[in-house]
């Protein structure tokens, strides 16, 4: 099989409403579509989602699919993902949420071809994963109603985001823990927003007063690697690195330095499914179980996640919501949603219909 054609389509998609984390809050998301067309009428897609985390925008996905990524594409093999992947790293620094996107489009192929949905392909572990549903930060009442939503229409497990005033954050947090009850799982994301002090003192405090964490996300600055290090070392509730791993490399060098308990890994951080794959090993082997996250990626880009997210072991945790915040998603099938769980399509590869 070879790769005849290849395509690239950003589209800005509205969401439902404007999402606000501690760095940033957004009213729209740039997802770029990658569609990759063989001569046995098998044609892969993919999708991208460049943002400030990733330092990509729209604009430098295209230019680099056009002037590094086809040149690789046209021609080649698209089954032979390994050295696809090898060649792309080679020639192409960074970029990798262009990189996941072509190399999700790579895997929907292979899966088509094998006509086999994507996570039974790459191991089937699970046929389904838990989700969390985030709630962004806004005034505490707003929060708290959110949580309530989301738990009323079956989801139990929630990931609040904190990380801009502690004494707000923790207000939303044990309002919310009161609102849901004891048995709803609840994960904080700080998205870097604390020093080392007020992290501490915002989980102690929740701790003391029984909101009960099951995971505490990115409390401080990606790049002070000791300051994470240091809280995970003293706090009870997991520490999970999001923003701190991005490459390959810096899983390796989280998990030789016990810098972290868990980590999120995200295919638009880690440039693509297998990357993420050779990171999860390295997780497993040191007894580091993996999130699979996600950015404001539309059905067309979380998809590839929730396939990854069942088809191996040490993937452990899925924060896989972002297609529910779309007002008009041109992507149907690839996943959905039941009683607080995310299922994968059974149909071949990613199992997405693509609408441009
Ligand atoms: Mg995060």
């Amino acid at each position: 099989m070879r790769i005849t054609k290849t395509s690239i389509s950003p589209i800005e998609l509205e969401l439902k409403e404007p999402f606000s984390i501690a760095n940033e809050t957004v009213e729209t998301a740039m997802n770029v579509f990658i569609k990759l067309e063989t001569d046995e009428e098998i044609t892969g897609w993919g999708c991208a989602t460049p943002d400030s985390v990733t330092s990509e925008t729209s604009k430098t996905v295209t230019r680099i699919f056009q002037s590094g990524f086809q040149d690789i594409l046209i021609g080649a093999d698209p089954t032979r993902i390994q050295l696809l992947n090898d060649i792309i790293e080679e020639r192409i620094p960074g970029n990798p949420s262009a990189k996941a996107g072509v190399n999700m489009a790579l895997y929907d192929i292979l899966g088509k071809k094998a006509q086999m949905p994507l996570y039974r392909l790459l191991g089937g572990y699970k046929e389904k994963i838990e989700t969390s549903i985030t709630v962004g930060l806004n005034p505490v009442e707003i929060m708290i109603q959110r949580a309530k939503e989301y738990v009323s229409n079956g989801f139990s497990c929630l990931k609040v985001k904190c990380g801009m005033d502690p004494s707000h954050d923790i207000e939303a947090i044990l309002g919310i823990r009161s609102a849901v009850g004891p048995n709803v799982k609840i994960r904080i994301d700080a998205n870097e927003g604390y020093t080392l002090e007020k992290a501490l003192r915002v989980v102690e405090t929740l701790e003391e007063l029984g909101a009960d964490i099951e995971i505490f996300e990115q409390p401080t600055p990606a790049k002070y690697l000791y300051a994470l290090k240091e809280i995970t070392a003293q706090c009870s509730v997991p520490i999970m690195a999001d923003e701190t791993v991005f490459t390959l490399r810096d899983s390796l060098k989280l998990i030789k330095m016990e810098i972290a308990d868990m980590i999120n890994i995200k295919l638009m951080k880690i440039g693509g499914i297998t990357n993420a794959l050779d990171a999860n090993v390295y997780a497993e082997l040191a007894g580091i179980p993996v999130m699979i996250g996600c950015m404001n990626e539309s059905m067309g880009a979380m998809a590839a996640g929730v396939h990854i997210a069942c088809a191996v072991k040490n993937i452990k945790y899925a924060d896989l919501d972002s297609a529910i915040d779309f007002k008009n998603d041109v992507v149907t099938g690839g996943a959905s949603y039941k009683d607080g769980f995310v299922i994968p399509s059974e149909k071949p590869g990613l199992g997405i219909e693509v609408d441009l």
